[in-house]
Formats: C-alpha cells, sequence, structure tokens
C-alpha cells in the first residue's frame, strides 16, 4: 500500500503544480536578470507559464521567478497585479495552507472580481489546494465544483483545463476513478488544442494515477513511460521525480518492493540537489512503507525517527507546518511498532491513524489501516477486535473491488462512446468535407454555366444583330433593285413585275385593269434652257405629283428617261381616261420648287388590258396612244 506523501504542492502529489509556478520548468532559471517593473517582460513571463513552456530545474529557479515577476509587475496595473497575486497564492503559501487560505479569501470575497471568471477561478483553486493540505475535504470539494463552474462560464480553455484537471484528483482520491478519468481526458484534450506541453504531460500523468488507482498497473505505467518520453523537457526534475515516485508506487503495489526501493532512493535524492527538503522528507515516508512490506521493520521505525527530526528542523528553519501525508506516517509507524513487537505503542498508533484516515473518505487507505490493524490485534491476542478489523478490510475490499469492476465497465463505456463520438465526427466531417467538394464543383460547374449562359447571350445578340442588319440590307437591296434612283418611284423592273401581278389577279378575278403611257412633252428643250439639274428637279416633282394623284392600289413607275407607266388595276376604260386627264391638267398646273418659271405638260396613252392580253402587248397599245398624243399635238389624252 502506498500513496504520495508529498503535501505541497499538491495533497497527492497529483499536482505538482496548483497554478502554473509550481509546474513548471527552467527556461528562465537563475536568467532573471531585470528587477525593475516591466510589463514587457512580465507579460513575457505569464505566458511562458501559461503556454507551459517554463521548466523549473529547483525550488530557486522558482524562487527566481517568482522574485522576477514581482520585480516586473508595474506599480499602477490592477490587471498584472492581481496576475501576480493568483501565482503568489500557490507559490508564496505553498507550505502555510491557513495563510493561503486566508490570503484567497481576500480575493473571493472582493465583488470587483464578480466577473473575473478566471482570475475567481484561480482563487477558489488555490484555495482548494490549501483545503486539501489541511485535509479539509468538504471545502476542497465546494472550492473545486465552484471553480469548475466558474472556469466553464469563463471559456478559457486553459483555466478550464487546470479546473478539471484538479477537481479530477479529489474524484480519484475517493476512488471515483471513471469520473476522475473523464475530466483528465477532457482537461487532455483542452491541453491538446492549446498546445500546452506542460499540460499535456501532466494530465497524462495524472491519468496514470488513476489507473494506478484502479489496479490498472500495466496501464498505469504505459502512461507514466508515455510521459516521460513524450513530455518530459529536458532539465525538469520536478516532473523526473514525480515519474520515478509514481513509477515505484506501481512496483511496490505489485509486489516488487525492491524495484520501488531503488526508484524512491533515487528521488529522495534527486529531491535533494534540487532544494525540496519537504519532497525529501515524503519520500522518507514512501521508503517507511517499501521496508514495512518487506518487514524491515527497525529499519522503517529508524527513518521515521530521522523524518520526525527532519520535520522539526524544516519548520525551525522557517518552512511551513504542513509536510506530510500525517495520516500515512502515522499508519506506517503503527505497522512499524508492531513490527518490532511494542504492541501497546502500535495500536495506539492505529487508533491515531483512523482518526486522520476517516476524515480523508479514501476507501483505499481505510482498507489498509483495517487489515495492518488487525493483524497487530492479533498480535496482542484480542482475536474479537482482529476480526473485526479484518472484516472491515475485507469489506472495503470487495467494495473496492467491485467498484473498480464498475468503473472498468463505465470508463469503457466512456472510451466506447468517445470512439463513437470521433467515428461520428469523422465521419460528418468527411461527409461535410464531400459537400463542400461538391459544392464546390457545383459552384464552379454554375459558373461555367453562367459564362456559358452570357456567352451564347450575346452570340445570339450578335447572330440577331447580324440578321436584322442583313435584313435591314436586303430590305434596302430589294428596296434600291425596285426604286428608280432619281424620282423614287418604282424603276422600270418594278413597274413591270407589278403589272404582271395586275395582271394575274384581274385574270383571276375577272377585273379590268388599264395602263398610262405618260412622256412629258419637249423635255430636250427643258434642259436645254434650264439645265440638266433642273430637268432632274422637273422629273422628281412631277413623278412626286403623279404619285399622290394616285389611289393607294395604283402604281407608278420610271419606264425611260423622262417617260412613266401607271398601272390602274381594278379599273375600267372610263375610270382610267378620268385618271389621265386629271394627271394631265395637274402636271399643267404644277410648278417647280426652285425654278418657278418651268411650266411643262404631258401626253398620255391610256388603253385597258383585253383578258388574255400580255402586259407586253398592253404596254405597246399604250405607247400606240402615247404616239398619237404626241402626234395630235401633245398635252393630252389619247384611249387606244
Ligand atoms: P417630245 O415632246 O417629242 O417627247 O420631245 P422631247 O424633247 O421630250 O423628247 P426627246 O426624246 O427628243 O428628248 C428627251 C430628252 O430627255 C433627252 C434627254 O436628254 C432627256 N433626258 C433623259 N433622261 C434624263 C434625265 O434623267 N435627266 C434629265 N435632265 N434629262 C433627261
Ligand atoms: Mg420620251
Ligand atoms: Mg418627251
Amino acid at each position: 500500500m502506498q500513496e504520495n506523501n508529498i503535501s505541497s504542492p499538491g495533497k497527492a502529489g497529483f499536482w505538482r503544480c496548483m497554478s502554473g509556478v509550481l509546474c513548471s520548468v527552467a527556461l528562465t532559471c537563475g536568467s532573471f536578470q531585470l528587477f525593475a517593473a516591466d510589463t514587457v517582460l512580465f507579460d513575457q513571463l505569464i505566458n511562458q507559464l501559461d503556454n507551459g513552456d517554463l521548466v523549473f530545474t529547483d525550488r530557486a529557479a522558482i524562487d527566481d521567478f517568482m522574485k522576477q515577476l514581482k520585480a516586473a509587475v508595474p506599480v499602477n496595473d490592477p490587471q498584472r497585479q492581481l496576475r501576480l497575486k493568483r501565482e503568489q497564492c500557490s507559490a508564496d503559501f505553498y507550505d502555510r495552507p491557513d495563510q493561503g487560505i486566508v490570503y484567497a479569501n481576500q480575493f473571493l470575497h472582493d465583488t470587483s472580481l464578480n466577473q473575473d471568471m478566471v482570475s475567481l477561478t484561480h482563487f477558489y483553486l488555490c484555495r482548494a489546494y490549501h483545503h486539501s493540505n489541511k485535509n479539509q475535504l468538504i471545502e476542497q470539494d465546494a472550492d473545486l465544483q465552484q471553480a469548475v463552474a466558474l472556469a466553464a462560464r469563463s471559456e478559457d480553455p486553459l483555466t478550464k483545463a487546470q479546473a478539471l484537471s484538479y477537481y479530477a484528483e479529489l474524484r480519484s482520491s475517493r476512488g471515483e476513478h471513471a469520473d476522475a478519468l473523464v475530466l483528465l481526458f477532457e482537461a487532455h484534450q483542452l491541453y491538446k488544442k492549446l498546445g500546452n506541453r506542460y499540460g499535456i504531460g501532466a494530465s497524462v500523468e495524472n491519468i496514470a494515477i488513476s489507473f494506478r488507482r484502479m489496479g490498472e498497473y500495466d496501464k498505469a505505467l504505459e502512461y507514466l513511460e508515455l510521459s516521460e518520453k513524450e513530455f518530459a523537457a529536458p532539465g525538469d526534475k520536478y516532473r523526473l521525480g514525480f515519474l520515478l515516485q509514481q513509477k515505484a508506487f506501481v512496483y511496490g503495489e505489485t509486489g516488487k518492493p525492491e524495484v520501488a526501493r531503488q526508484l524512491l532512493e533515487r528521488t529522495k535524492l534527486l529531491y535533494q540537489q534540487i532544494g525540496e527538503p519537504l519532497y525529501a522528507i515524503a519520500t522518507d515516508v514512501d521508503l517507511m512503507w517499501v521496508a514495512n512490506q518487506q518487514e524491515r521493520y527497525s529499519e522503517s521505525l529508524e527513518l521515521s525517527a530521522k523524518i520526525d527530526q527532519q520535520l522539526l528542523q524544516y519548520q525551525q528553519q522557517g518552512g511551513g507546518e504542513k509536510v506530510v501525508n500525517a495520516e500515512l506516517f502515522v499508519l506506517y509507524q503503527a505497522e512499524a511498532l508492531a513490527g518490532t513487537g511494542k504492541i501497546a505503542e502500535a495500536l495506539e498508533k492505529f487508533t491515531e491513524a483512523a482518526q486522520l484516515i476517516s476524515a480523508l473518505e479514501n476507501p483505499r487507505y481505510s482498507m489498509w489501516l483495517h487489515r495492518s490493524w488487525s493483524k497487530a490485534l492479533a498480535q496482542s491476542g484480542d482475536f474479537n477486535r482482529a476480526y473485526q478489523q479484518l472484516l472491515q478490510a475485507k469489506n472495503l475490499e470487495d467494495e473496492l473491488n467491485s467498484l473498480a469492476k464498475k468503473q472498468r465497465e463505465s470508463l469503457l463505456r466512456y472510451q466506447f462512446d468517445t470512439e463513437l463520438k470521433d467515428e461520428k465526427n469523422s465521419q460528418l466531417k468527411a461527409e461535410n468535407q464531400l459537400t463542400a467538394q461538391q459544392l464546390q464543383v457545383l459552384e464552379s460547374a454554375q459558373r461555367w454555366q453562367y459564362i456559358a449562359i452570357a456567352l451564347f447571350i450575346i452570340l445570339a445578340l450578335i447572330a440577331l444583330f447580324y440578321a436584322i442588319s442583313q435584313i435591314q440590307r436586303n430590305r434596302l437591296l430589294h428596296r434600291l433593285a425596285m426604286t428608280d434612283e432619281l424620282t423614287q418611284v418604282a424603276n422600270r423592273r418594278s413597274i413591270l413585275w407589278f403589272a404582271a401581278q395586275v395582271r394575274q389577279q384581274a385574270q383571276d378575278n375577272r377585273q379590268n385593269w388599264c395602263l398610262l403611257l405618260i412622256d412629258i412633252d419637249y423635255f430636250k428643250q427643258c434642259n436645254d434652257n434650264y439645265g440638266h439639274d433642273a430637268g432632274d428637279q422637273v422629273l422628281v416633282q412631277t413623278a412626286a405629283m403623279l404619285k399622290h394623284q394616285l389611289r393607294i392600289q395604283d402604281r407608278i413607275g420610271r419606264t425611260g428617261g423622262e417617260e412613266f407607266l401607271v398601272v390602274l388595276p381594278n379599273t375600267d376604260l372610263a375610270g382610267a381616261t378620268e385618271v389621265a386627264e386629271l394627271l394631265r391638267l395637274s402636271v399643267n398646273a404644277l410648278r417647280f420648287n426652285g425654278y418657278p418659271q418651268i411650266q411643262i405638260s404631258i401626253s398620255i396613252g391610256v388603253t385597258q388590258a383585253g383578258r388574255q392580253e400580255d402586259v407586253r402587248e398592253v404596254m405597246s397599245r399604250a405607247d400606240a396612244g402615247l404616239y398619237q398624243a404626241k402626234a395630235n399635238g401633245r398635252n393630252r389624252v389619247i384611249v387606244s
């Protein structure tokens, strides 16, 4: 039976670190040169502490660090002052729990800290630590629960991890290993996320301790070795001592006291080297446990006397009052006394140990006590009480075994659930990744689609514009092809084509249609007298006027120089003659814009188309009429 006896820092050695200071490490040892208020330096030191980057090689390094911190803190900076006080709460009072509690109380009653969850959490943790050194378990429990709740509200991962770790220790010491391990796994995850090397290592070690207390020794060693190999910074003597001691416990508890003794001797030497007399004394208590196991009771009693002497010396030199796990020390003394035949003294010590241990609610310590006590009572001949003690030991053992079984089951379930959760999480993550990838693909596909659509629209618009302009061009060409350039009435081809259409329609509908062939009289003279341009204007304005006189269904075309053909659909000869006369008179009355002195007349051949006649035949008859009109003196209409 053995437990870590070091009372400080951390009751069960679980907590070599209360605040960060006692935990860590010695990047900086002996290298603190500046002793003046220096905000940058202060923040740098605190950061190193919080990041778990510091390695303290010995007590002097810790003291130097604290000195450095105190010197660096600016006077009028309440935030940093408070941060320093957090560290002082555990570092300055690590072996003076009463004073530590008073110190923590100042801050816990300070209402200005009501919103500062991180600081409050740390002062609760600090007070819990001091309570644990005084074996005030109810107060410790209350403070730790408060710390865990506040840490959760603080949403500061480091504070959360620290509170969870400290609370786990209490649960573990009470035999609630599964709960402790769950808390430790959570803390471990937080430290891992933070990349806090010290915290990662510490939580791995704490996990190892819980496994050891459950009787899972292989796992305990595995975790201890993992921590030693992976997380112990070179020069971290505190961690090395702790690991040696924990290994010793494993070997001691698994029936290898000789290995345990060697490891503990090394531990003790180390603690002496780094200037930690308390730790060295506590290791002597562990060595008493090993000696008792090997039934080397005289040696154990010698150790006991040495411990008493060393404690006295320590306190005389100004050390604090709280040093070792007194309950185990007294128990080992009782065992040694019984072993050396000093039964009466031994029984007294057992009674004393029983009082101390009953305050701890630690079923393992109680079981050890009852077993040894029973042995001593049997030795004294008090078989009845010996039997009672043995029965209690047996009951506790059964209880612990069934508890351990339950813990293992619930732990397995937790591990299984966690793995399942991890599995689900990674599955979900994979799915999310896949979905994200698909979305990305879809998005880029969509982007390309948009681009394609945009391109298509642009191309379609270009095509449309092109088509429209083609149509317009064709129309223009068509119009140009069908229109007389000068007069803008139909050209010869166009008017003949129209005449053919009218002829066809007239044939189909048995309608009459007529032609007027018009020629300007003496036009050559007009040109000669007024110039070619004037002639052109006469042509243009005459054509426009003639067109204007006609009905919508009629059409006029220019068939030659100053000669026009008018097609009159659905019109008989009388109607056509009437139109011709109207046109002739209109031309007579026409005055030309820009050429007021010009006056012209026209001669017109009028004819009605016969039913079967083609356009050329009708044309030539109209021409004959026109010829006759010219011959008859011009400016007249001749029907032919
Ligand atoms: P008539 O009464 O017998 O028809 O006599 P005319 O002078 O009108 O007939 P002629 O055939 O001898 O002359 C026609 C003239 O029309 C000849 C030509 O110079 C002129 N002419 C033909 N086309 C154009 C044109 O586009 N512009 C102009 N200014 N003159 C043209
Ligand atoms: Mg002519
Ligand atoms: Mg003429």
